[in-house]
């Protein structure tokens, strides 16, 4: 009998299987928040450098899951890629955003507009009604194409080469903005950035955090806003957390940045009473 009982221990993994049934229970659950609408959009404000003004936000989702409360992406963006449900989800994240982004730049005109930047999944990416999507959403939100921007990672490119480059021509007929997320963590970022044109680049945190006094990135994050600057690319930084950062990336001349010096990502109620007090921005 204890050879048997074992012999079934090592069959059957029991930290193994209670794994799989979290994320098994995680599925559902997602599943249950898809059809059920439980997610929030929150922004994060994208400010000038040069005038400290805002320009616009980056919408970031979040889970307001029953039990748990609010869940922030990194914990279920990677399931609901691999279950696909990252579609609607993704479509929902961009209707919403635009929507409440058409409502502030009517409440709070400014010259140029606010602009929403919104994530796009690789899988969203591949849907070959994305852009008959965008129109839609454009036409019953009222926002201008110019006010969207999407932003996308290499990888994106990378699992769809060949629909990435029809996509973009679209994108860019339809004056619509694509931005590259998380630049200078993937291997081949700079070759991307010679075959899909983009209009702006972000630096990845994981930069940004090391370019204080002695930095050993500071080098790195010249490199490509010098890079960019040349190709006619604007330069966004993310994750700026401190005075320090900041000042690197002034001298550096990059243009925009965001990041917790400035604002955490904020729910819809909280930007309305972020740029009222700012006024005018
Ligand atoms: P991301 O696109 O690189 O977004 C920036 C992340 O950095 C956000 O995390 C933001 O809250 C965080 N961040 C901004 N400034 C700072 C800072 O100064 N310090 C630190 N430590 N963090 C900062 P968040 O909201 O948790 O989102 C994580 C990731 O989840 C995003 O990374 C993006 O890849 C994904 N994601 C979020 N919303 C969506 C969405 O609607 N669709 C898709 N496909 N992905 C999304
Ligand atoms: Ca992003
Ligand atoms: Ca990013
Ligand atoms: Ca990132």
């Amino acid at each position: 009998a204890k050879a048997l009982g074992k012999a079934r221990h090592e069959i059957f993994d029991f930290s193994m299987y209670s794994q799989a049934a979290q994320l098994l229970q995680l599925e559902m659950d997602l599943r249950r928040a898809v059809e059920r609408q439980e997610f929030q959009v929150h922004y994060q404000p994208i400010v000038s450098l040069e005038t400290y003004k805002i320009i616009g936000f980056e919408a970031l989702v979040r889970w307001q899951h029953p039990q748990h409360g609010l869940v922030s992406p990194e914990r279920f963006i990677s399931l609901a890629e691999e279950t696909g449900l990252i579609v609607p989800i993704g479509y929902w994240v961009l209707r919403e955003a635009c929507r409440q982004m058409r409502a502030w730049q009517l409440e709070f005109p400014a010259h140029p507009p606010l602009t929403i930047s919104v994530n796009i999944s690789s899988k969203q990416f591949c849907q070959p009604n994305l852009i008959e999507q965008i129109h839609q959403i454009l036409q019953d939100t009222g926002l201008e194409a110019s006010s969207l921007k999407l932003e996308i990672t290499e990888t994106v490119l990378m699992e769809n080469y060949e629909s990435a480059t029809a996509m973009l021509l679209q994108l860019q007929e339809m004056n619509i903005q694509l931005h590259l997320d998380d630049f200078g963590i993937g291997y081949s970022s700079l070759s991307y950035l010679h075959r899909f044109p983009s209009s702006a680049l972000k630096i990845d945190r994981s930069f940004v955090i090391n370019i204080g006094a002695n930095g050993k990135n500071l080098e790195i994050v010249q490199a490509i806003i010098s890079l960019a600057h040349s190709l006619n690319i604007d330069v966004i930084a993310e994750g700026v957390e401190t005075m320090d950062q900041l000042r690197q990336l002034q001298i550096k001349k990059c243009k925009h940045a965001q990041g917790y010096i400035f604002s955490q990502p904020l729910d819809s109620q909280s930007v309305d009473t972020l740029i009222a007090s700012s006024l005018p921005f």
